[in-house]
């Protein structure tokens, strides 16, 4: 949103926006949907904006394998994929041997490092977004990050109604309440919806590549979660 000098501010950090920063990171895209998708973009400076490649990438493999698992993935997006991989030997070496995800449960088991990655970009997506839907800056430190593989809506949903007993603003909402924007079908789509009393309390479900469904609860740094 520009400000009284008509600059723009960095929707991280509020310092003067230099950048664009495209949400998700473009590196999470295959060059022909670039070209197809009208990517997102949210003002940035320029310390924000480059501190994340190595989450960009980590967050990239994750959704990759999660798609792959659930035969989900495109061949382009495999071959985007696989090639980040083989460019990128610290990446690949915190993932060999590792059980990265349990189906059965619906969790990701992913090294900590690299979940702290994903994590990263999620909450980066989240503020973003925030930042565009509502034109302000979400300013609580702390984002609950939940990650399902699969497009789990009963999940999601007993998770939003497990969390009302305690988030007041989470009362009346349900999955199936909250605003929904598609960038792509199938690529990127997410649901919203904000608390009218409470500043900062939100909630992001986010489905990357009809496979991977994060959802992210923001909450006031006030209430203590
Ligand atoms: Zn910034």
């Amino acid at each position: 949103m520009p400000n009284s000098l008509n600059r723009e501010i960095c929707c991280y950090c509020g310092a003067l926006a230099e950048t664009k920063d495209h949400i998700p990171p473009q590196s999470f895209f295959t060059p022909d949907e670039k070209k197809s998708i009208q990517l997102i973009t949210v003002p940035s400076c320029f310390n924000c904006n480059n501190s994340a490649s190595a989450s960009d990438e980590a967050f990239k493999v994750i959704s990759g394998l999660c798609a792959a698992r659930l035969n989900k993935c495109s061949p382009d997006y495999a071959k985007s994929v696989r090639k980040t991989l083989l460019e990128n030997n610290k990446l690949k070496s915190l993932l060999v041997n590792a059980e990265n995800i349990n189906e059965h449960e619906k969790k990701i088991l992913i090294p900590t490092k690299i979940k702290e990655n994903f994590n990263s970009v999620i909450e980066r997506i989240v503020r973003a977004l925030y930042y565009k839907e509502y034109g302000s800056i979400l300013s609580v430190k702390n984002l609950s990050v939940d990650i399902l593989i699969g497009f789990d809506i009963e999940h999601t949903a007993s998770l939003i109604k497990n969390k009302n007993t305690v988030i007041s603003f989470l009362k009346n909402i349900n999955f199936y309440s909250l605003k929904r924007k598609i960038v792509q079908e199938n690529v990127f789509e997410y649901r919203y919806s904000i608390a009218k009393d409470a500043i900062d309390a939100s909630i992001w479900c986010l489905l990357f590549r009809n496979c991977l469904l994060v959802t992210c609860i923001s909450l006031p740094d006030s209430a203590g979660f």
